[in-house]
């Protein structure tokens, strides 16, 4: 009987996936025996890291988008639908159109969205660049500020151990933001403000989400005269008065306020009933290993709808898909599945505009800083102009 095999997401996560699903299930698909379906409720891919860029005039949105059908090999069925409700005993999916679609395989890859609305003001007084239309309204105030104070704070996810979307993203940003604005000639009449929460993820009172990395931090933004300070988890922000309120109690204010806001799964998933995650946040229970659902039958997670401790990353999903392509494969030929994630991710992280730091990371081991050079600059700006398609394709 043929296998379907749904894919429910048409990011960097379900796209790779089911490229390389169809590499490995070629004969079964030229036989008839499996076929893959991709669901997704945009008919575009957007390539979301460049959406840090927009903050800094550097990508349109234009650049950074492709249509999601010229990424996937022809044998993939594609169709533009959005799912509103899972039914994982009965094996099919409802969608907002009505139809509904049947499923011996499951993969979820709907990934996360900003909440900003989640803390009382974010919303109205804050910015962030995790988004695109977001992104341009930070551009127009970047682009425009003459003097005063950039407040940078990031908020972590309140399920135990879940970071939240790309860790390296707010260093990345904070030092694009002192290029930028000395790029501009008005750097020293601006201060920029770099804050992160007492609990991230399992550290505390530290700089960034691992240790190596946050103790190099200090000297690093000493250098470009960046202040930094621990402990400033945000709770809530005034609006009208532009000041920016901490759960420990302290009270900062700001001309812009450049956020990381708190995220949370998609509505289909937080609606499916099947996440326990803390605050209503809807990530999957994941087994760290095959990448299955917990409790689901035949049913896979990757990328950002995992509660898995490691970065909500594309570097991550380049790992994660091939695990999920060889035990969906192992499942339809042996009957269980037989290869195990090891918590990789890798990525090359943007440092200021023009440097770049080659990072990689697993379940046991943490990121190792070296220094940004201009080589790492070029390699990120290859990838970001290129190589990134040929990754989504399932080529790299
Ligand atoms: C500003 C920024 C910078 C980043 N920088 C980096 C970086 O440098 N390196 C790195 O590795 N990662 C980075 N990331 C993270 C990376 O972009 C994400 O981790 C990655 O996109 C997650 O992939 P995904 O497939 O899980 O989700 P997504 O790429 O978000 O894709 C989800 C897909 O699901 C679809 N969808 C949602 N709901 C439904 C529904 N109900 N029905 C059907 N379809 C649905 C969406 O339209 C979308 O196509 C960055 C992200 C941002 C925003």
């Amino acid at each position: 009987m043929n296998k379907r095999i749904v894919i429910v997401g048409g990011g960097v996560g379900g796209t790779m996936l089911a490229n390389q699903l169809v590499g490995k299930l070629y004969p079964e698909i030229l036989r008839g025996a499996v076929s893959i379906t991709l669901l997704s409720n945009c008919p575009d891919h957007f390539y979301k890291p460049a959406f840090m860029y927009v903050a800094f005039n550097q990508f349109f949105e234009e650049e950074l988008k492709r249509p999601e059908r010229s990424l996937l090999r022809p044998e993939i069925a594609f169709q533009v639908e959005e799912v509103t409700a899972f039914d994982f005993v009965g094996q099919h999916l409802k969608t907002r159109s009505g139809k509904r679609f049947d499923y011996d395989f499951l993969v979820i890859a709907t990934g996360c969205v900003p909440a900003p609305e989640r803390i009382e003001g974010l919303k109205e007084a804050g910015d962030h660049f995790y988004q695109y239309q977001p992104a341009r309204q930070l551009a127009q105030r970047l682009s425009t500020i003459e003097k005063g104070r950039i407040f940078i704070t990031v908020s972590f996810p309140h399920t135990p151990n879940v970071p939240h979307q790309c860790g390296i993203a707010p260093v990345e940003t904070t030092l694009m933001l002192d290029d930028f604005l000395r790029r501009r000639g008005v750097r020293e009449q601006v201060e920029i403000i770099y804050t992160y929460p007492t609990v991230a993820q399992l550290m505390r009172n530290c700089l960034f989400l691992q240790r190596p990395t946050g103790d190099v931090l200090p000297a690093v933004f000493a250098q470009k005269n960046i202040h930094h300070q621990r402990g400033f988890t945000l709770s809530r922000v005034d609006a009208d008065a532009k000041i920016a309120y901490s759960a420990e109690g302290d009270a900062q204010p700001f001309d812009i306020l450049m956020a990381t806001p708190p995220i949370r799964a998609v509505d289909a998933v937080l609606e499916s009933g099947v996440s326990q995650a803390a605050n209503n946040e809807g990530w999957l229970p994941t087994n760290h290993e095959t990448l299955q659902v917990y409790g689901l039958e035949h049913v896979y997670v990757i990328g950002d709808t995992v509660d898995l401790p490691v970065s909500k990353a594309g570097g991550a999903c380049h790992n994660q898909a091939p695990v999920i392509a060889n035990n969906i494969a192992a499942e339809i030929r042996l009957g269980a599945p037989n290869t195990v994630y090891d918590g990789r991710v890798q990525a090359v992280a943007q440092m200021g505009l023009n440097a770049g730091m080659p990072l990689w990371y697993d379940y046991t081991h943490d990121v190792l800083p070296t220094p940004p050079t201009r080589l790492g600059g070029l390699l990120r700006n290859g990838f970001n102009r290129g190589l990134y398609w040929a990754v989504a394709r399932g080529l790299l």
